[in-house]
């Protein structure tokens, strides 16, 4: 988004053109709708990209959108798995699955690239946009510590599922939820509301901390994803515990281990990070009911 916000905004659209187009909800709409109109801003929100868009005889001064719902359309695009977007000039050629060009009438070109096609791309009128904006929870890098441990602290909710759950904190994914709770030494399995006051305040610091890392490393490719470059990120040779399974914690040497947790791949250290106590209730030795060890 930050590399997007460079080249972007003051550019006019001329032209959009589509390759497949089953991640777009309304094709029609933005090939009809976006040709003559001008990119005010490029803003995150969660885990999308919001373009603002406005007439080109707009005085309306460029504002992000998350200030403003005021502009005529905002195109929503989600990079899924393996989206990216670039911006070239006119005439180079277009990787291959790249499914949407917009021509721009200065001769330069937005690609959106997507080899799964895992992305979701949308045109959202203005009026729409703040219900799109109130679907989605608080943005990590925004919510104070006492409104975080608030939020957390009172839900029955494994970590790794609240992190990942985008009405809850939203933008957090896969790796930078690990990354987190390893950070916070968390199990990702731990119930939210039974952690201690600063725990939750452990984990509200190494979420930022996490995110304010990865943006300045430029991300992280494990695959494919180039920002609006081309180029990859870095911080993938940061990753404390994603993807280390089997290899020594960096902590304490123990080996780390991968589980599912909340239906996705968790890495973890056993040691750092120790399991929630289970429940033993129905194992208890007989003589175990009338002491408290
Ligand atoms: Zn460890």
């Amino acid at each position: 988004m930050r590399g997007l916000r460079l080249s972007l905004p003051g550019r006019a659209i001329a032209e959009v053109r589509f390759g497949k187009t089953d991640f777009v909800d309304n094709p029609g709409e933005i090939t009809e709708q976006l040709p003559g109109m001008r990119i005010a801003n490029v803003a995150r929100m969660g885990k999308f990209i919001c373009v603002g868009i406005e007439a080109i005889a707009s005085t309306t001064p460029s504002v992000p959108p998350a200030v403003a719902s005021s502009l005529p359309f905002y195109l929503i695009i989600h990079l899924g798995m393996t989206g990216r977007l670039t911006v070239v000039r006119s005439g180079e050629p277009a990787l291959p699955h790249t499914h949407v060009v917009f021509f721009l009438q200065d001769g330069g070109e937005l690609h959106y690239t997507d080899i799964r096609r895992f992305g979701r791309m949308l045109l959202l009128p203005g009026s729409k946009f703040a219900e799109f904006k109130s679907q989605l929870g608080k943005e990590p890098l925004e919510i104070g510590a006492q409104e975080f441990c608030d939020d957390f602290g009172s839900r029955h909710a494994r970590l790794k599922a609240l992190l990942l759950d985008q009405s809850v904190l939203c933008g957090v994914g896969n790796i930078y939820a690990d990354e987190s709770l390893f950070r916070a030494r968390l199990h990702p399995a731990r119930i939210a509301e039974k952690l201690k006051k600063e725990q939750l305040l452990a984990l509200h610091k190494a979420v930022r901390q996490v995110l304010e890392e990865a943006i300045r490393f430029r991300g992280s490719s494990i695959s494919d994803y180039f920002d609006s470059e081309g180029k990859r990120g870095d911080f993938q040779q940061r990753h404390r515990v994603y993807q280390r399974e089997g290899k020594p914690c960096v902590r304490c040497k123990t080996i780390l281990r991968r589980m599912i947790v909340a239906g996705r791949s968790s890495h973890f250290c056993p040691s750092c990070q120790p399991a929630p106590r289970r429940r033993t209730k129905k194992r208890l030795k007989p003589q175990m009911n009338t002491d408290k060890h």
